[in-house]
């Protein structure tokens, strides 16, 4: 078995997230590495159904990723751990679990499409988390495909710091491949010169292009770096690795952002590709994200951990049961280490350390910092949990994960019994933390929540496939929520008087609304706490004020009220609950009383405080052919939709705007009816705005 690798080593892996736009070729790209890599013979095809890495029954029928899969591969003696992530907005909690782990992204366009809706949310998640990225251009094969303007689209709308590195030649049907800006060469691929093939004229018009590029990147890099200046200063011309050298350097501040050209399908780009990962991006331990400074430099005196690691994802294997993916930060971890989960304070034990290749595996002995793996046996391990051989470590920030907009009510099929169904579903939804679960008090029914139709509709697929449960999914449902029109006072009151002991609480809150997005802030006002003496304990009267040991139970109350909903079925949020005071009886109130009062309160509250209705509103981004533009932004109006932008792209028109996320179900049939199957649009979720009741649609009917 493998030890992987030494601690010596680090410096020559590196942690690579994939990231883009549905469609824009992102598991292309990922197939062609690993061909490249000589990992694969030949490599798969998405519309043949047959990738590596789209490795999950659904990804390979529907044509797209998923699940993020990582999967480990060499070039030039550097350890490449590659982790692909899924376009589709309904997956972003996938997105977001990589972002944390690795220490360089690429970002892959489309060569016609350049930057579409969910590049900008990528490069605003990469940029939050600041990690270092380069743009692949990938397409360039295709007609239309316009490398030039697809950077001039980066500048306008990503950042005026992206410089390409490589360039085509030749373009569309006659693309023949990159040439490096640096050196004015054509790539050297895995198949020898690649711009074989190309007239002597395409060769010539790459290279006065390149030669162009080269004058503005250094023009860009005296601007940025001290020794370039100064050479440049002193009239002669920076060296190919001092520019090299200033290049990474920027990337790694994220004051330039490279770009790259190819075809992912033809395999081109590829290598010059691979190289800028190695030669730009960090090595795990030049990264500065989390778990890095335990290891060098422990904050306020902390006892050095011996081992760090963070769980990124979770999966169910057969044979293995229960894996976590994870990046290790410090230390080396090994099969049978005890380690304690940070978050629950559990001890476990590592049961099998592996290497994965999409589906398949590789056992090995131990994994140092640096690396990412699969580790079996971690049993409480739930995603962005962190690990360690010791309990003292600074907190790790827990992930902000986007909250559920759809839900579905599922019944066991007949024959199957319901526990059997509760089980399975609970285990998806702690491997996918935008996807949850619960009861739905006045039906009994089971309600499964997510992000978009298509992340629930898988979620059913693999309650089928994967833990051989079939259930029959009701109708989707938008998760609209309710919130408070105006400040308001209740009183909620719960007494029982039956011979023995008794039962009494009195809790009076106010409710007041808060900033869109911020939930439920539960308050104490001051003065709300009485505090009990000790003569008082012997006297059976009712106090003023609330004891400090019921606002435990009274703040249980209120969120489990708040929940459910008070008056519409809809759970309460964005709001703020104040406890304002109450009564208490020295023997009879027990914290269950409490509980029970501040929910009436909350309810007394709500009704005089004019509730309102919220629904979830998406930003549409749509790409359509100028005859159809009148007929489509018609149709928007007509579905409460709110036009912010139109500009035009290579013939065809693209809308960016908003929309409540109850007037979409049927899109994408209306949309290809209206333009001959020619538009496209994306929905990605933005807020929850107020609306009134008539416009509620409890169900989608017709949804699928
Ligand atoms: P993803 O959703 O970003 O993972 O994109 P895919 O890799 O699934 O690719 C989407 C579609 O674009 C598939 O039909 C691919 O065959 C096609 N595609 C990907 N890369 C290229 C390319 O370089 N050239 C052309 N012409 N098509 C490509």
């Amino acid at each position: 078995m493998n030890t992987i690798p030494l601690l010596s080593k680090i410096r020559a892996i590196r942690n690579i997230g994939m990231f883009a736009h549905i469609d824009a070729g992102k598991t292309t790209t990922s197939e062609a590495i690993l061909y490249h890599v000589g990992k694969i013979r030949r490599a798969g095809k998405i519309d043949d159904g047959n990738t590596q890495l789209d490795w999950m029954e659904q990804e390979r029928e529907r044509g797209i990723t998923i699940t993020s899969a990582a999967t480990t591969c060499y070039w030039n003696d550097y350890r490449i751990n590659l982790i692909d992530t899924p376009g589709h907005v309904d997956f972003s909690s996938e997105v977001l679990r990589s972002i944390r782990v690795i220490d360089g992204a690429v970002i892959v366009l489309c060569g016609v499409g350049g930057v579409e809706s969910q590049t900008e949310t990528i490069w605003n998640y990469a940029e939050r988390e600041s990690v270092p990225h380069i743009i692949y251009v990938n397409k360039l094969d295709r007609p239309t495909a316009d490398f030039a303007g697809v950077l001039e689209d980066i500048c306008t709308k990503l950042t005026k710091s992206a410089v390409a590195l490589s360039v085509p030649v030749g373009s569309e049907g006659r693309f023949f491949g990159s040439l490096d800006v640096l050196s004015g060469e054509p790539e050297r691929g895995y198949l020898g010169d690649v711009a074989e093939g190309a007239t002597a004229r395409e060769v010539k018009a790459a290279k006065a292009e390149a030669n162009r590029r080269r004058d503005s990147l250094v023009e860009f890099l005296s601007t940025l770096n001290e020794d370039i200046f100064q050479t440049c200063l002193s009239g002669r011309d920076p060296s190919p690795r001092q520019i090299k050298a200033a290049i990474r350097q920027a990337t790694i501040r994220r004051e330039l952002v490279p770009v790259f050209c190819g075809s992912s399908l033809k395999n081109l780009g590829i290598s010059t590709l691979l190289d800028a990962v190695i030669e730009f991006l960090l090595s795990p331990d030049e990264s500065r994200i989390e778990g890095r400074p335990l290891s060098k430099n422990p904050a306020g005196g902390q006892k050095i951990s011996n081992v760090a690691f963070r769980v990124f994802k979770t999966v169910v294997d057969r044979h293995l049961g229960r894996l976590g993916w994870c990046r290790v930060f410090a230390g080396e971890i090994s099969s049978g280490q005890k380690v304690s989960n940070l978050r629950t304070g559990k001890e476990e034990r590592i049961g099998g350390v592996y290497l994965m290749h999409a589906n398949k595996r590789e056992r090995v002995e131990s994994a140092a910092a640096g690396n990412v793996v699969a580790v079996g046996g971690l049993r409480s391990a739930s995603t962005g949990d962190m690990y360690s051989d010791v309990h003292i470590l600074p907190s790790a920030q827990p992930f902000d994960f986007p909250k559920p907009i759809i839900s579905v009510a599922l019944s066991p099929e007949k024959g199957l019994n319901s526990e059997k169904l509760s089980t399975a579903i609970a285990q998806i939804c702690s491997e996918d933390p935008t996807l949850t679960s619960r009861v739905e008090d006045k039906t009994g029914k089971l309600l499964l929540s997510g992000m978009g139709e298509l992340h629930l509709d898988i979620a059913v697929d693999r309650l089928r496939s994967e833990y051989g449960v079939r259930a029959i999914a009701g109708n989707p449902q938008i998760a609209y929520r309710a919130t408070v029109g105006k400040k308001a006072e209740g009183i909620g009151e719960y007494r029982k008087q039956s011979g023995g002991h008794g039962h009494f609480a009195v809790v009076k809150v106010r409710v007041e609304p808060a900033k869109p997005g911020s939930g439920i802030a539960f308050e104490v006002e001051s003065g709300a706490l009485a505090y009990e003496g000790s003569a008082a304990a012997k006297n059976r009267a009712k106090r003023n004020g609330i004891f400090h040991t019921y606002v435990k139970s009274i703040e249980a109350g209120i969120r489990e009220a708040a929940a459910l909903g008070t008056h519409s079925k809809f759970p309460l949020s964005d709001m703020r609950i104040v406890l304002l005071g109450g009564q208490y009886h020295t023997y009879d109130s027990t914290g269950r009383d409490f509980h029970i009062a501040a929910s009436l309160a909350l309810k007394s509250a709500m009704q005089q405080a004019k509730p309102v209705v919220l629904e979830p509103v998406m930003k549409i981004e749509l790409r359509i052919d100028d005859q159809c533009l009148g007929r489509v932004l018609a149709d928007l109006s007509k579905r409460r939709g709110k036009i912010r932008s139109i500009n035009p792209n290579d013939g065809m028109s693209i809308v960016g705007g908003e929309t409540p996320f109850a007037e979409m179900h049927d899109y994408a049939t209306v949309l290809r009816d209206m333009t001959e199957g020619r538009g496209t649009f994306s929905l990605e979720f933005l807020y929850y705005k107020p609306c009134l009741k008539r416009q509620v649609k409890d169900q989608l009917i017709g949804c699928g």
